[in-house]
């Protein structure tokens, strides 16, 4: 793989050698052939690829594909249209997205011709401090008043559709609506993460009320109905985003982020918020200019900071094209280009208002040249310290018999007097939680759209009355202490996020839209998708379904069973370590198959499997 930083100019397509690491998908070439895929499986139920023309969507949920479907076949855009699946989504997904919680919005417009993103990354409120998580447990930090950031999805929501968008909030909101009235079927995920976090859902009065009836999870194939949400809704459509963010709704918040509803006689430690309602009239929802690599003649826009995700695929991709390990053995590069971008992504990378964050170096070919020659044949010591994204790249030093460049030792001590320690730093827990979606039109716009309220269930505090849980999005925030650490918490700082909605255009039109909720795996899950689509020549629907591995510059990467059964000792032979877990990611796509045709792809297994829906199966 070559690659060209986002200032330079296109590179030849490379020749993929797929080495004994890596066996021959079984579908290596994408999908093109026209075929009729049905959209509701026989029982009903979801299916997580389809295609056809006129507009698609993929999400992890029928319901919330529906809304967006809906929305799309009534004349709606695609930005219209993710928006209704969004707060579908705050109704079906409530524990990975909300009103109350924020996210990151990729937008391309086939009027303008352009990739435009949303940042609706929520703030710490001006009263916290660098220090304010120090000393306080992960566990207990999350489920707290003071993890709750200030809400951005609204805001969020609002300028998409005002800059972007054909609706109203009122009515983007109304499928939302009608599923919160109408209810959903419980399927097994939605009753397994309430099971999984009754303990703390119980302890608060307000949670327990909504989604603990009868003090039990609800039962698997029960219909769950949401009236308050519903409410919030409609009356957020009435009063626009001022409610929450100038109004009643916003005074409702703040009282619960300042005194959270515990249930008398639980033992928890619920400590305070600081969110005050100035905290919620400062917020602002912000258009931001995307991150840009060219790679293999394909031009890939992401999400910039406080976003992690738009630089660190990025540079990976950079890292990717300029070590010649890619064509003789991709996934042990993969993993290796992964170690070296995490270093540089703990490094470097926070709100970009608060500290000074090198977007062009850590996206440019000298940079990515430069630790390019950190990649031998075999697994580099962990951890990989960051590089020096300064402008000034040496050329890789000569080879020693090793296989590893002489020299090697000299860039990564240059990188450790860089900033001392930094790529070392302990990684917090990631889980399943967060969620993607992608919509385009008939116009030809497209979204990649991760939204979130951080953990599986946010801060587990739902707002009294209201239908909504709060998000426990400033643990995202480095707990310290850690001098010089780009993502201490600071007053209305964003925290540095993970998720990584991308867009890929091909000759300037769209070719490929693609995200994954998952924490700081969503990065090496969207990466790994794009080595697999274009390094490996699998289908879309292939490339979410193989098995995945997280190298996060961690001594042992995390994989799925099925890819340590697959390629670990062909890797662990070259020094990789692996921890198994169950799934990585639960990502969603699109890809653009030429006159018109769009194939959606939802995960086939992963999280319960997904929802693709097209607007018509035929031209
Ligand atoms: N808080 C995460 C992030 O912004 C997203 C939630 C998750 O998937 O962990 O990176």
């Amino acid at each position: 793989m070559r690659i060209k930083g986002h200032r330079g100019a296109l590179a030849p397509l490379a020749l993929i050698l797929v080495t004994g690491l890596v066996a021959p998908p079984a579908h290596a070439t994408p999908q093109v052939a026209p075929q009729t895929t049905p959209q509701i499986s026989p029982q009903g139920g979801k299916v997580p690829v389809a295609e056809g023309y006129g507009g698609a969507v993929a999400t992890v949920d029928l319901d919330a594909s529906r809304a967006a479907l809906k929305i799309l076949k009534q004349g709606g855009n695609a930005i219209d249209a993710a928006v209704a699946a969004a707060a579908t989504l705050g109704v079906t997904e409530p524990y990975s997205a909300g009103l109350a919680g924020g996210g990151f919005l990729v937008y391309y417009d086939a009027r303008r011709k352009g990739v435009f993103t949303i940042d609706g990354r929520e703030t710490a409120p001006r009263a916290m401090t660098s220090t304010a998580f120090e000393g306080i447990p992960f566990a207990e930090a999350v489920t707290s008043g003071l993890s709750a950031g200030v809400p951005g999805s609204v805001a969020q929501w609002d300028l998409a559709l005002r800059r972007f968008g054909t609706l109203p909030l009122r009515k983007a909101l109304q499928p939302a609506i009608e599923v919160a009235e109408r209810g959903f079927v419980v399927d097994q995920t939605f009753h397994d993460q309430t099971a999984d976090n009754a303990d703390r859902f119980k302890d608060f009065t307000s949670t327990s009320r909504l989604y603990l009836p009868g003090g039990a999870p609800p039962a698997v194939g029960s219909v769950f109905r949401n009236h308050d949400l519903a409410a919030t809704y409609r009356e957020l459509g009435r009063r626009g985003p001022s409610w929450l963010y100038d109004g009643a709704l916003g005074a409702e918040v703040v009282a619960t982020v300042k005194r959270p509803p515990v249930t008398p006689g639980a033992a928890r430690v619920v400590r305070p918020g600081l969110m005050e309602l100035s905290d919620l009239r400062a917020y602002r929802a912000l258009e931001r200019p995307p991150t840009h690599v060219t790679v293999k003649g394909l031009d890939v826009y992401g999400m910039a900071p406080p976003s992690s995700g738009g630089s660190t695929v990025g540079e990976a991709l950079g890292i990717l094209s300029a070590t010649g390990e890619t064509e003789k053995a991709p996934l042990h590069a993969y993993l290796e280009a992964s170690r070296l971008a995490f270093a540089d992504r703990n490094a470097f990378v926070g709100d970009p208002a608060y500290v000074g964050v090198p977007l062009d170096e850590l996206l440019s070919e000298g940079f990515a040249k430069e630790r390019a020659c950190l990649i031998g044949p075999a697994a580099m010591p962990n951890p990989a310290a960051p590089g020096s994204p300064d402008g000034t790249y040496a050329p890789c030093p000569a080879a020693s018999p090793t296989g590893v460049p002489d020299g090697s030792d000299d860039l990564r001590d240059k990188g450790v007097q860089a900033v001392q320690g930094q790529g070392a730093q302990e990684e917090k827990p990631e889980g399943p939680e967060t969620t993607h979606l992608a919509v385009t039109d008939k116009w030809g716009n497209v979204v990649a759209y991760n939204i979130t309220i951080e953990q599986t269930g946010g801060n587990g505090i739902v707002v009294p009355g209201r239908g909504f849980l709060l998000n426990n999005q400033l643990t995202d925030f480095t707990f310290g202490p850690a001098p010089g650490d780009p993502n201490l918490p600071a007053p209305g700082k964003r925290p540095r996020s993970s998720m990584a909605p991308t867009i890929v255009l091909k000759d300037g039109r769209p070719l490929l839209a693609v995200g994954s909720p998952g924490g700081a795996t969503i990065i090496t899950t969207v990466l790994q998708i794009l080595v697999n689509r274009f390094d490996l020549g699998m289908s879309l629907p292939d490339a979410l379904a193989a098995p995945r591995a997280s190298q996060r510059n961690a001594a042992a990467t995390q994989a799925e069973p099925a890819f340590i059964d697959r390629y670990g000792p062909a890797l662990t032979s070259l020094g990789h370590a692996f921890t198994p877990t169950p799934e990585i990611g639960a990502a969603t796509g699109l890809e653009f198959l030429g006159r018109g045709r769009v194939q959606a792809v939802a995960e086939p297994a992963r999280r319960g499997g997904g929802s693709a829906l097209v607007v018509s199966p035929t031209p």
